[in-house]
């Protein structure tokens, strides 16, 4: 074996959510040459092999049980960066973090990033990820000029939206079913300000939350909301609602400074005393259905009247890294995300159901965000013309399978209405209802294309095999 790459023998490897734990032969390359050598390797031992970024996805897209796992957070390297058009190419382990840390200085932001900055590249060009903008601005896909990936049979591809533009749509989105990537080029957006104009508001019910986040995408670049899932009877959706905006060139007198990493940097404290590495564990007392209701109803009522401020990209993106760890105050069976993406049409009567579900089974979400979205063409798409919701599920040894019933509940819920699922973060997601969603032609389309890139299924996750398994 080349000795530049090293592996670690069946090291238990998890979901973000602490929530699935399978062994794996974890290997971490450091370049093109070193997938190569894994991918002989997989062969002469009948081995499977999954791409892993950061691990930041909620279910099972970045593990591979008795497999070989490649962590490629090693192959961070920016490759190039032309502050004059915004273009840059990185490896696939470059964070997001390292990208806008890379460009605010010269006045660029990525045009779509994920509500942590800890994702890599790879893992978001494999999941496509969609932002609080993607209702204006699309999936990251839709910015990205150019990539570079491995297929198992040794061969590179470069594909663009012109160049191999049906593996480009399909590897975008294909979570590493079909190759690797290697190099990725993006389109950064212009910015001329490290600070967003940024309005907040309260929504009395789910019929106001959507109307208003509806009514408000068109004016704004970005929408998204806080709902409370734990609010029953007229309050059923409650939440509150945020835009945001880019400030105009001359906009902000103090640009030179905000624009700096230094200022965009999350503080290492609450409220300047609490060191965050505390705060899952402070949390973790509130981490059941009266606990959760509580903390909700006085954020919401605390949240209720309209504020306007100015606010860091960084602060405004990345809430969720205010706490890292958060994940570990669900406690010892960890979290799921159920993400729906419902037509604007259906999206009140779908959520109003589900929620009344959750509600009258006791298992209510203890985290709700809305989004709005539109379509794209990306092969394995999960976007609609419509709102998404996002809802986190505190997994128990006594809610387990009660809460897998539930959610399957919801993915018939889903499907009557018209919708669709995110294959980054449902856990549950059959291979029946992909084939519902997605259509028999989407799926004859990617599996023309698995038999091409990766006729002898070298590529296989768990998610893989739960969704694509049967159909081989
Ligand atoms: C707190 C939090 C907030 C989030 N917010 C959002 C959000 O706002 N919007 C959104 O869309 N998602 C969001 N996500 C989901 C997250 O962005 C995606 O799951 C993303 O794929 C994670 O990136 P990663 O580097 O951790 O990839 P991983 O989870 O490690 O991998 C994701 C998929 O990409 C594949 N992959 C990884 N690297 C490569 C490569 N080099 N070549 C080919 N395939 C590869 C993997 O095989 C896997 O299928 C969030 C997740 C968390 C934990």
């Amino acid at each position: 074996m080349n000795s530049k790459l090293t592996y670690e023998k069946f090291l238990p490897l998890e979901n973000f959510g602490h929530s699935l734990r399978t062994p794996a032969y974890l290997f971490r390359p450091r370049d093109a040459e070193d997938i190569l050598t894994a991918f002989k390797l997989a062969r002469e031992n009948g081995l499977t092999v999954t791409a892993r970024g950061a691990g930041r996805s909620y279910n099972d897209a970045a593990i591979n049980g008795g497999g070989i796992v490649l962590d490629l957070q090693q192959m961070n390297r920016i490759l190039a960066w032309d502050p004059t058009c915004g273009l840059i190419t990185v490896e696939p382990g470059v964070t997001i973090c390292q990208l806008w840390q890379t460009t605010l200085p010269d006045g660029w932001w990525p045009p779509v990033v994920s509500g942590t900055m800890t994702t890599t590249l790879g893992g978001c060009l494999g999941a496509n990820i969609h932002g609080k903008n993607n209702f204006r601005m699309g999936t990251i896909g839709e910015h990205v000029t150019e990539f570079t990936a491995l297929l198992p049979s040794g061969a590179e591809v470069t594909c663009s939206p012109k160049k191999n533009g049906d593996l480009f749509r399909a590897m975008i989105g294909g979570f590493g079913m079909l190759g690797i990537f290697t190099s990725i080029t993006l389109q950064m957006k212009r910015v001329y300000s490290g600070l967003l104009n940024v309005r907040a508001w309260g929504v009395p019910d789910l019929k106001t939350h959507l109307a208003e986040i509806e009514a408000a995408a068109p004016e704004h670049n970005y929408t998204v909301g806080w709902l409370d899932a734990t609010a029953s009877g007229r309050s059923l959706g409650r939440g509150q609602l945020h835009t945001a905006d880019y400030l105009a060139e001359g906009e902000d007198p103090a640009a030179a400074q905000t624009l700096r990493v230094e200022y965009q940097t999350l503080p290492d404290k609450f409220f300047g005393v609490v060191p965050k590495s505390l705060l899952p564990l402070l949390m973790k007392p509130f981490m059941n259905n009266l606990g959760v209701w509580g903390v909700n109803t006085a954020k919401y009522l605390l949240g209720a009247r309209q504020k306007t401020y100015r606010q860091s990209h960084a602060a405004f993106h990345f809430l969720l890294d205010y706490i890292p760890h958060w994940e570990i105050a669900y406690g010892r069976g960890g979290l799921i995300q159920y993400q729906s993406f419902l037509p604007k049409e259906t999206a009140l009567e779908a959520w109003t159901e589900m929620l009344t579900l959750s509600q009258k089974r006791g298992i209510p979400s203890y985290l709700g965000v809305t989004k709005r979205h539109r379509p794209d063409n990306f092969l394995l798409s999960h976007a609609v013309d419509g709102f998404s919701l996002a809802l986190d599920f505190k997994v128990t040894d006594s809610n387990r399978t009660r809460l897998a019933r539930m959610l399957s509940e919801f993915d018939e819920i889903v499907l009557q209405a018209g919708g669709r699922f995110y294959f980054a973060k449902n856990s549950e997601t059959s291979a029946e209802t992909a084939r519902r969603f997605l259509g028999e032609e989407t799926l004859n389309r990617f599996r023309a294309l698995k038999k091409r890139c990766d006729p002898h299924f070298v590529l296989e996750s768990d998610l893989y095999r739960r969704i694509f398994g049967e159909q081989q």
